[in-house]
């Protein structure tokens, strides 16, 4: 087998590379995800976004409630937002979700319903990055575009024992260059899809496959016996600590409050639990908190068990306080941006932890 070094002039459609991918995809490669069934760009879009820090297995579930109710770009454009995030509500990465639905908007407003079938404009759309343009483009109209999401990042890293980590600009460059070389001119919707799905199944992070593996036979990681220094870690640096207090207000119902998050920041346009705002330090301080903002008197809080949760890029730890409301301002806590929360169904979008909190509120009070 010849190799491909970046800046090489030869022709990608005689690539090796590509060659020993596309005949083990013919042998190997999934062809039955649902997505790939009547791939359309809308369908290849939706489940491209879901796929990005998502598994497969865990996607399909929330792919096919998707499609059933947004079956096309119209129908999704069209749903309130609410509605879209509830369907996401597990999935996590919410802006992935709200991204969804502001492209879906753009592509009705300003392209007729109609996917842009060029990169630039694709690109130019919420959420869309060059990768998922380039795979979306690729595997629904056969365009040919190099991909380089975090699998194939992987694959080519090891294969050609690039170094550095793929988040360095300098290192992410060479990668493109080895997609764009690597990338055929002939079949390359079954290539992109070839190249993730050995990222997915065979060359995987943590204990890759290589005596399975089609491009074993040129690959520098495996024949220097550096296959886990591929792709380098990112440089450590310690997560940052955060620190939240939650309120469960209870009305003589038993249920709970939940409030609209704003649209922007962590849990954008989800529903979650009244936030205190950090200065509200001591009971006296929220005491007067929820009298001014929610107009609401409460009696005395209970501290409930911490809830930690781990963002990409910091650590939450959730200080749930308990109260009951004792009197409050007619149309406050029942206007738009707040709901009463029963413990059975709820139709917006939870963020997890939120929901995770609220289930042990509910077991908690079943054992009482
Ligand atoms: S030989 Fe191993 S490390 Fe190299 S591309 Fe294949 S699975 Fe990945």
């Amino acid at each position: 087998m010849s190799r491909i070094t970046a800046g090489s002039r030869r022709r990608p459609d005689a690539d090796d590379f590509g060659a020993a991918l596309l005949a083990w995809f013919d042998a190997h490669g999934r062809k039955n995800l649902p997505w790939q069934q009547g791939a359309t760009p809308y369908r290849v879009w939706v489940s491209e976004i879901m796929l990005q820090q998502t598994q497969v297995a865990t996607v399909i579930p929330y792919y096919e409630r998707f499609m059933q109710r947004f079956a096309d770009v119209r129908a999704l454009a069209a749903a309130p937002l609410d509605e879209v995030l509830h369907l996401w509500s597990g999935l996590g990465y919410y802006a992935r979700a709200r991204n969804l639905h502001r492209a879906a908007g753009i592509v009705c407003g300003a392209h007729g319903g109609e996917f842009p079938a060029d990169l630039e404009r694709m690109q130019s759309l919420p959420g869309i990055g060059r990768s998922t343009a380039g795979a979306i483009l690729a595997l629904a109209l056969g365009q040919r575009h190099p991909i380089l999401d975090g699998n194939v990042k992987r694959v080519l890293a090891r294969y050609h024992a690039v170094e550095g980590w793929p988040g360095q600009p300098a290192v992410e460059r060479r990668l493109w260059e080895l997609a764009e070389a690597h990338t055929p001119t002939d079949r390359v919707g079954a290539y992109t899809q070839a190249i993730m799905d050995l990222g997915a199944t065979l060359c995987m992070r943590g204990a890759p496959d290589c005596a399975r593996c089609p491009l074993a036979a040129e690959c520098r990681a495996r024949h220097t016996g550096r296959v886990k220094d591929y792709p380098a870690a990112r440089p450590r640096r310690d997560k940052p600590e955060r620190e939240s207090t939650m309120l469960v207000l209870t009305n003589d119902a038993g249920e709970i409050l939940l409030e609209r998050r704003p649209p922007a920041g962590i849990w954008g346009g989800l529903w979650s639990l009244p936030e205190a705002p950090a200065e509200a330090r001591g009971d006296a301080a929220i005491l007067d908190w929820c009298a001014d903002t929610l107009r609401c008197r409460i009696d005395a809080l209970t501290e409930l068990p911490g809830v930690r949760h781990a963002f990409s890029h910091f650590t939450l730890t959730i200080r749930p306080l308990r109260a009951r409301v004792l009197r409050q301002e007619a149309g406050v806590m029942e206007g738009e941006g707040y709901v009463w929360y029963n413990g059975r169904s709820h139709a917006g979008g939870l963020a997890a932890p939120i929901r995770r909190l609220l289930v042990s509120l509910a077991d908690r009070t079943g054992e009482q």
